[in-house]
């Protein structure tokens, strides 16, 4: 592989933005200064941002009878469409299969992908008595694990007792507990995917739990899609209380509110946990600006309109989950940094070296720095696009943000060095993504 300088552009990272020349030898940053090269790029009035990782993604995943749309040939290729050029997806986790069993499965799924890729090993029907299976876990190069407190009725849930053994077998490994916090049984499951079923409360209460196991273990934990102004406060009173704690929250929670489920295509919208109101939408960016929380995340899990529709009126039966791997970056740079509720550097950080440290990527991933995999994004911060569900690549025909203007556009990505996207074309090969190894 050849040699690339990208000159002229901002860079931007948490801790600077300003102008800089990134030099790319071998698929890695080599240093932060001009050298001779075979290719210059020509960055200015660009913004280059480390490629975003989208630590919670759903690709091909079995859900009420059906599947999330995009396999991880689509919802790779979405990915580096969208500058996501690592994403972290998920075991299936079974009761009667090993827990590296169900992760060599899983890996071998995803070697079609694009991009680069991790996963979470899902603890579902994981007895203390396996404990040795989490540090089989961890020779294989995972040390991330996935636990619901809700969907008893699925049997996904995990008891506080299992999940309090899990998380001290996990703090001995160095790894992280990765948690969807819904308190099981203030949910009303046969009602659906919405707010009046499941309330913000019952989010509140979950991650107070979890908070103090965390707190009382040790053990990193990493509360997934904090959708309520109650959840977020119970996160960040753990945070005080020294609980080990991050929190992840998802751009449907920032952009979109329950208002949407009145409409006549709502059931489109449905997601777990369900979108909430205006208030709790400011309390989520007002947090996003303060510095508060870990990463923001897609939890992409998209259905087509043949998925959902015939469920419109059987809330129970509904697939739940939205499409989101190729929009993340787009929106957040527009709804955050473009209307001034979130700085570049803050950008840097959801997107890049907050899931990269909370998933043992960084400083592989995550960084424009020596070292580090050459994952870039270059972006336009004056082009405007809008949003249209046929011109992405995402395998539904559904947009939650459909007709939506967008400041911000991205020109090109480069995964190791080498050019995925430019100009709107697609130069990834299917398979080029590696498995990457929890760093460290
Ligand atoms: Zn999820």
């Amino acid at each position: 592989m050849g040699s690339l300088v990208i000159k002229g552009g901002t860079l931007v990272t948490p801790r600077r933005v300003g102008r800089g020349t990134v030099y790319i030898e071998d698929g890695k940053i080599a240093r932060l200064a001009k050298a001779p090269a075979a290719e210059v790029f020509e960055a200015r009035g660009l913004l280059v941002l480390p490629g975003a990782i989208d630590a919670h993604v759903h690709f091909a995943l079995p859900v009420a009878g059906t599947r999330s749309a995009d396999d991880f040939h689509s919802g790779s290729l979405a990915a580096a469409c969208g500058g996501v050029t690592t994403f972290i997806d998920f075991t299936l986790g079974h009761p009667e299969v090993s827990l590296p069993e169900a992760l060599e499965k899983r890996l071998s799924e995803a070697k079609v992908s694009t991009v680069d890729y991790s996963l979470h090993v899902e603890m579902i029907g994981w007895i203390p008595d396996r404990v040795r299976e989490i540090s089989e876990v961890k020779d294989l190069g995972v040390r991330s694990f996935k636990f619901y407190l809700a969907y008893s009725e699925s049997g996904r849930r995990t008891d506080l007792r299992t999940l309090k053994a899990a998380m001290e077998a996990i703090r001995e490994i160095g790894g992280v507990a990765m948690v969807h916090a819904e308190c099981d049984e203030l949910v009303d499951q046969k009602k659906g995917p919405f707010p009046w079923a499941r309330p913000a409360i019952s989010e509140e209460v979950a991650v107070a739990e979890v908070g103090i196991l965390a707190r009382e273990t040790h053990c990193q934990t990493y509360i997934a899609h904090i959708s309520s102004a109650p959840g977020l406060s119970a996160l960040l009173r753990a945070k005080r209380e020294g609980a080990p704690i991050m929190g992840e929250t998802c751009p449907h929670y920032l952009l979109l509110d329950e208002s949407v489920y009145s409409r006549p295509d709502g059931h489109l919208f449905t997601v777990t946990p369900p979108l909430r109101t205006p208030a709790d939408q400011e309390a989520l960016w007002r947090a996003l600006g303060r510095g508060r929380l870990q990463a923001v995340a897609t939890d992409h899990c998209p259905f087509t309109r043949a998925q959902k529709d015939p469920h419109r009126d059987n809330p129970e039966k509904i697939p739940s989950g939205l499409p989101g791997v190729e929009t993340l970056l787009p929106l957040l740079f527009s709804a955050g940094v473009a209307k001034g509720k979130l700085r570049l550097s803050q950008l840097a950080w959801y997107l890049s070296e907050g899931p990269a440290r909370a998933f043992g990527l960084w400083p592989r991933k995550g960084a424009i720095a020596p070292g580090s995999d050459a994952d870039l994004v270059l972006l336009d911060p004056n082009a405007t696009w809008t949003i249209h569900a046929e011109e992405l690549h995402m395998a539904t025909d559904f947009s939650p943000y459909e007709g939506l203007t967008v400041r911000g556009k991205i020109v090109g990505v480069l995964s190791r060095g080498e050019w995925i996207y430019r100009d709107g074309e697609i130069l990834a090969r299917p398979g080029r993504g590696q498995f990457i190894p929890w760093q460290g």
